[in-house]
């Protein structure tokens, strides 16, 4: 029986496990647990990846985003743009630090923010934008980075599904004042946990987030502000020492597959794939794919039934959410977003998916929509 889940992280383990249990053991050994010399090392190392100046690790790449609008004081009264097509913890931060998320539709075939409506939604509480490069694919920097110099406004990149994607040459993170990274374990750059971090080149915005971080004191038991308890530990920092010199390689690696991909689902009627990129670089933390027709949810349950898992990031856009119900979005309010989370289907996509696995894939996908458009 054919069983290829959408994301595996032990066979990753596996090929880098005598490095990982030499440095996990060393930090056991230490009894440094809580930030311990690897978090400095692993926050130097990767400051040096993205070439910022300054890296704060912290506890995930949620907390990342809180620090980053905490550290910028951006709170009750304030309002940030951003994009409803994205995991909850994008908004979920701005509301966090009683800031209003104000959202702004998608391009149907970047899945990101799309900039020629952010303007429309500026007003004189607007504060900041927070463009999140979905799926590992940068958002129209150049274009974003033009409105906010013009209005003012500070820009937190959400790079959590990009790193080490690259805009224009640069690398997403860098570009903004804040970008924030993620490093729970399906991301491009994964620990055994949670774990995240904020880059930045502005020294005023890293000193506050490294306080923040840690209680809100730059002294021990001096506190001048309410903080967090937002640290990295230190044994997932010797796991990310470990790993990232090997990113840029599984970076290809996910490149190379979703090249096949392209290429072998390129004459399949009834999908869309991902449009190529011409200014920047993917990272592919996911292949994402448009179902058309309404016929998402039975592709993807005929899949799961020859043994291919696959996801849908995400079957709900924020502004129809529960929680953000005070927001008073309605449906057809976003209507890019809301027709895309009824379409998006996310295949089998990591470095180590072997290229016999790849095939299953296209096959079975194959398969699913000639089956699909016989039944009509
Ligand atoms: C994963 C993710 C986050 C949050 O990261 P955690 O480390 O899980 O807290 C934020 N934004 C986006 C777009 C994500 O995919």
């Amino acid at each position: 029986m054919i069983n290829i889940s959408p994301f595996e992280a032990t066979t990753q383990y596996k090929s880098i496990a005598d490095e990982i249990e030499k440095n996990v053991c060393a930090v056991m050994a230490s009894g440094r647990y809580i930030m311990g010399p690897q978090v400095k090392e692993f926050e130097i190392q990767f400051a040096q990846y993205l070439n910022c100046e300054q890296v704060i690790s912290c506890n995930s790449g949620t907390d990342a985003l809180h620090l980053a609008l905490r550290a910028l004081k951006i709170g009750a009264g304030d309002e940030v743009i951003t994009t409803p097509f994205t995991f909850i913890a994008t908004t979920e931060a701005i509301g966090i630090v009683g800031a209003t998320p104000v959202f702004v539709d998608v391009e149907l075939d970047s899945y990101n923010i799309d900039t020629q409506l952010i303007e429309s939604k500026i007003t004189e509480r607007t504060k900041a934008i927070i463009p999140v490069h979905l799926y590992g694919r940068p958002c129209n920097m150049t274009a974003i980075m033009e409105i906010a110099r013009k209005y003012n406004l500070k820009v937190i990149e959400d790079c959590a599904q990009a790193t080490g994607a690259t805009w224009e040459g640069k690398k997403v993170g860098t570009i903004g004042d804040v970008g924030c990274f993620s490093f729970f374990p399906t991301k491009n750059l994964g620990c055994f946990g949670d774990g995240g971090a904020i880059a930045t080149s502005n020294a005023e915005i890293a000193a506050r987030a490294e306080y923040l971080r840690r209680h809100g004191g730059k002294v021990k038991y001096h506190h001048e502000e309410l903080g967090l308890n937002s640290r990295l530990d230190t044994l997932q920092a010797a796991v990310l020492l470990v790993k990232l010199p090997y990113l840029d390689q599984w970076n290809a690696a996910r490149k190379a597959i979703t090249d096949f991909y392209l290429e072998a689902l390129s004459t399949t009627t009834g999908i869309v794939l991902p449009q190529k990129l011409h200014q920047g670089n993917s990272v592919w933390n996911q292949f994402t794919v448009r179902v058309l027709g309404g016929k998402r949810d039975i592709i993807q349950k005929s899949l799961q039934a020859k043994g291919i898992g696959s996801m849908v990031y995400y079957p709900i856009p924020l502004h129809l959410q529960e929680v953000h119900a005070d927001l008073n979005y309605v449906e057809g309010s976003l209507p890019v977003s809301e027709q895309l989370s009824h379409e998006v289907l996310s295949i089998p996509l990591f470095p180590e998916l072997e290229s016999s696995a790849q095939q299953v894939v296209v096959e079975s996908v194959k398969e699913v929509m000639a089956d699909i458009y016989c039944l009509q």
